[in-house]
């Protein structure tokens, strides 16, 4: 009930910030997309884990406020990274079921926004996970991510394969790229299950016309072998860690190449 209370004061108090962890293209190892995680530092307790937070805050309605200030304040970030360093990167926001509820985003609102920074929706993704479809009698939902698809913003299938992974959702719900969850890259070996599932959803999603970001890469191995199954993305501490703004900046210098061995600006600084 008190960090209830406390989660009231954070967003008044400017106790939130975000930090961006690149999104690698396998192929190149440049930076293709960041994904916004959300920070909470707490005056007392230090920093609260948004696992911790975020069901507070779903559960109170304050995640729509909060998941407003996230799509600003990242859009803003990467706006302006855009025009220091005339970059094309994406930039993706996770969303909660909570902010697609009752009456839903204000997608009108949204929109205005990206309009007033002059970044194009196509530089933003909405991350959705699967429990979103499953909970959200799917009408409305269906109707807001078509909205985000109107606007020109895509959406990513966030920790797939940990729900249900029901494959009616790729044919019912308009989405572009699928997260195999860091659960199955964990446990990747050359002759392994969790090899055979991920090379199965990336030839599935790729067949579908949907490209494929692989999360939690932490090692050489995981990388090369979801290289060589054809994943087209990957994230994960291998490459770089979700990094404060400032500690990013070096990353969007031009060549930086984030594969083991590449030429990376934080390594050579
Ligand atoms: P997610 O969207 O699946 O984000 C990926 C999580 O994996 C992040 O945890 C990230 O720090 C972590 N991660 C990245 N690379 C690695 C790796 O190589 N190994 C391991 N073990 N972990 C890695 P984080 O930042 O603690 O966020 C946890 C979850 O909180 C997110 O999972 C997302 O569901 C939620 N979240 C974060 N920010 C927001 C937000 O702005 N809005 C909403 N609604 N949810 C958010
Ligand atoms: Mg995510
Ligand atoms: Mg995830």
């Amino acid at each position: 009930m008190r960090l209830v209370n406390d989660l009231h004061l954070a967003l008044d108090q400017s106790q939130f910030s975000l930090d961006f962890q690149p999104i690698v293209d396998l192929a190149s190892g440049r930076i293709a997309k960041a994904e916004t995680l959300l920070r909470w530092h707490h005056p007392v307790r230090g920093l609260v884990s948004p696992n911790e937070f975020i069901p507070l805050a779903e559960e109170t309605g304050i995640i729509r406020s909060i998941g407003d200030w996230v799509f600003c304040e990242a859009t803003r970030q990467v706006a302006e990274w855009r025009r220091q360093y005339g970059l094309d990167m994406q930039v993706s926001v996770n969303i909660s079921p909570a902010q697609l509820r009752h009456e839903g985003l204000d997608h009108v609102f949204w929109r205005s926004h990206l309009n007033t920074l002059g970044l194009s929706p196509r530089q933003v993704i909405v991350e959705i996970t699967e429990g979103l479809l499953i909970d959200s009698g799917d009408e409305r939902v269906q109707r807001q991510l078509d909205a985000f698809r109107d606007v020109g913003m895509q959406v990513a299938l966030d920790d797939f394969g940990t729900g249900y992974s029901s494959l009616s959702y790729l044919r019912k719900f308009n989405i572009d790229f699928l997260k195999i969850d860091q659960s199955f890259v964990a446990n990747l070996s050359p002759d392994g299950p969790d090899l055979a599932l991920c090379e199965a959803v990336i030839l599935l999603a790729h067949k579908l016309g949907l490209r494929v970001v692989a999360e939690g890469i932490e090692s050489r191995e995981q990388y090369e072998l979801l290289a060589a199954a054809g994943c087209d993305y990957g994230q994960g501490y291998l490459f770089a860690r979700p990094l404060a703004p400032i500690d990013f900046e070096p990353l969007l210098a031009n060549g930086t190449d984030l594969r083991p061995g590449g030429r990376s600006a934080l390594a050579a600084s």
